[in-house]
Order: structure tokens, then C-alpha cells, then sequence
């Protein structure tokens, strides 16, 4: 007789974001680090465009936070991801698997839930090191240095 594995369900493909544990949903987060770049919002239209400039406590390299506890102190714009703002903000990249979950999407093969290692954002061009990133400085001009959503 055989030995049949039984293919196990991951979490992600039959929870939804709000019945995720702490943990499931940390694990969400592929380190892309592209929501760390400065937007502008228009002040008539609401309509949220990215630049390149990317926050100085940015570890371009991994994409990690590089004061990860004391982010919203340390930057008082950086807010932390809730549930209610994964639906509201619809400017997180279309890459971002906690936007992919709540619009239904399967996650990429890339994803490092599937791939198993955070090598492939790389060859997936996925994060900051895909983009001419300038570090934020005070007095940079924002305007300039627009691009399309990551
Ligand atoms: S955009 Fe999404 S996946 Fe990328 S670092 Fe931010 S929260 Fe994580
Ligand atoms: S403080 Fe950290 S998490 Fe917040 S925007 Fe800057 S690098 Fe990103």
C-alpha cells in the first residue's frame, strides 16, 4: 500500500484577512518595502501618486524597517497596516499581498509564502531595489521625483 501525503490547504487560501492570526498576518508582508516610498495626495481630487523617495529609515537592500518599534514615532506619517486599511488604501501596490488577499487574488509564485525564500521578489522586479530610489532629506523637492505606482 502506498503512502499518500495529503495536501494541506495553506492559511492564506481559505482564511480571509480578518480571520488571520497575528502571526499568518505578518507573515503577509513579502518585505517589498515599496509602501515605504513618499506619496502625494491631491489636495482636490484625493488621487494618491508615488515618488521615488523613499523614507530614511528605509533599509533599501531587504526592504525592512531599520526601527521597526518605534516607526510611527519616529515618522508620525507611517501608519501601521490595520484590516480596515488594507480596504481603504487602494494605493498599496497591486503587489501587495495583504490588496491581493482582499480582492480575492491567489498569491504569485514569487509570493515568499510559495517560493519559500525572499530571493524571488528579485527576479519577480518586485521592491525598492527595482526602482532608482533617493533617500528623503529635508528639502527635497517630492514633485520631482514622481513615478507610476509600483
Ligand atoms: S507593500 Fe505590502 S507587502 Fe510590501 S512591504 Fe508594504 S505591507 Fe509589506
Ligand atoms: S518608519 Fe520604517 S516602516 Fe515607516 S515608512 Fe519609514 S522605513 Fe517604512
Amino acid at each position: 500500500m502506498g503512502i499518500s501525503a495529503e495536501k494541506v490547504t495553506p492559511f492564506w487560501e481559505y482564511k480571509t484577512l480578518e480571520q488571520m492570526s497575528q502571526q499568518e498576518w505578518e507573515s503577509l508582508c513579502d518585505g517589498c518595502g515599496l509602501c515605504c516610498l513618499t506619496k502625494l495626495q491631491d489636495e482636490e481630487t484625493d488621487e494618491v501618486v508615488y515618488t521615488s523617495v523613499v523614507c530614511p529609515y528605509s533599509e533599501i537592500d531587504t526592504g525592512a524597517c531599520k526601527d521597526y518599534p518605534n516607526r510611527s514615532v519616529n515618522v508620525p506619517s507611517c501608519v501601521q497596516l490595520t484590516l480596515e486599511r488594507v480596504a481603504e488604501f487602494d494605493w498599496l501596490p497591486d503587489s501587495c499581498a495583504y490588496r491581493m488577499i482582499y480582492r480575492g487574488q491567489k498569491l504569485p509564485d514569487w509570493h515568499p509564502l510559495i517560493s519559500g525564500t525572499r530571493t524571488t521578489l528579485k527576479g519577480a522586479h518586485i521592491g525598492l531595489k527595482s526602482i532608482p530610489v533617493v533617500v528623503d532629506f529635508p528639502g527635497i523637492d517630492y514633485e520631482s521625483h514622481l513615478i507610476t505606482k509600483p
